[in-house]
């Protein structure tokens, strides 16, 4: 494959340059830029460069629907794509939404990563965004692919929705506008602290009820799990069904605010394993 330079895409120079070792990088981070698979790289550029104010598109390279490569900032560039992760990382973007990378766009995007590795000399760590942010980027289908280890022989991987949620959904059980929340919350705050029944079912039987169904998706939450270490799934919401919240809610792509509403809730049973 080959990759398509700034100056054959007509690329504006970047404001600033810094530059970073190869030896630093050790991860490999991919977007999606969620808008039409038609977006330019020069329009991607303009918005970074005059919307955002950066110094130079944001990636290190992006990837059309058609599978051809952009450099962006390229190799030996600080890239502004995972706060936190720039240095580390090499980002690339490809160019659409959710589920429209088809075959040529995967076999781009991995092609990049093994060049990626054979100019490192190390196995770079795959990342999507949003396992460095709370961010949807980018998109299930391509985080999916990403954790099944860019797969490229063969079939694509099948997205994410195809995959059914393990277990019969099961209805939130609280009134419209309650959630599950601290016991200060106030009337509408579920917490189990306060042994209410909704149902025919405890408050604290519902709230372990959800966190089951996590741990059916895979989630490693119980005693002496990552989540729910120290009290379980005792069904009580407290900082620690809050923080398996949060992170449920981040990997999903929902508004992050540790509270178990309807769409959290339903979110365990309908969307799709990632
Ligand atoms: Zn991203």
């Amino acid at each position: 494959m080959k990759i398509i330079s700034r100056s054959q895409w007509g690329a504006r120079p970047a404001h600033s340059v810094q530059k970073v070792a190869v030896s630093d990088r050790r991860r490999f981070v991919v977007h999606y830029s969620a808008a039409s698979p038609d977006q330019t790289p020069k329009a991607i550029q303009a918005y970074h460069m005059h919307t955002r104010g950066w110094a130079d598109v944001g990636y290190n390279f992006l990837v059309n629907a058609d599978g051809e490569i952009f450099e962006g900032r390229g190799w030996d560039v600080l890239g502004a794509h995972a706060s936190g992760y720039n240095t580390e990382s090499i980002g690339v973007c490809f160019i659409g939404r959710d589920r429209d990378a088809g075959p040529k766009v995967l076999a781009a995007v991995r092609w990049l990563y093994d060049e990626a590795c054979r100019r490192t000399g190390r196995t770079l760590t795959r990342t999507g965004h949003r396992d460095l942010a709370a961010t949807a980027c980018p998109g299930d289908e391509l985080h999916v692919w990403l954790r099944a280890g860019m797969p490229v022989d063969g079939p694509p991987p099948s997205p994410s929705p195809s995959r059914p949620a393990p277990g019969p959904a099961v209805p939130f059980p609280l009134p419209s506008g309650y959630y599950f929340g601290p016991k200060a919350g106030g009337d509408r705050s579920v917490s189990g602290y306060y042994r209410r029944t909704f149902k025919g079912k405890a408050d604290r039987t519902w709230l372990a009820q959800w966190a089951g169904q996590l741990v059916r998706r895979g989630w490693p939450a119980g005693k002496g799990q990552r989540y729910l270490r120290r009290s379980g799934r005792d069904g009580i919401y407290g900082p620690e069904y809050q923080e398996l919240i949060k992170a449920f809610q981040k990997d999903q792509g929902l508004r992050v605010d540790g509270l178990l509403g309807v769409q959290t809730w339903d979110a365990a049973y309908r969307n799709p394993i990632t």
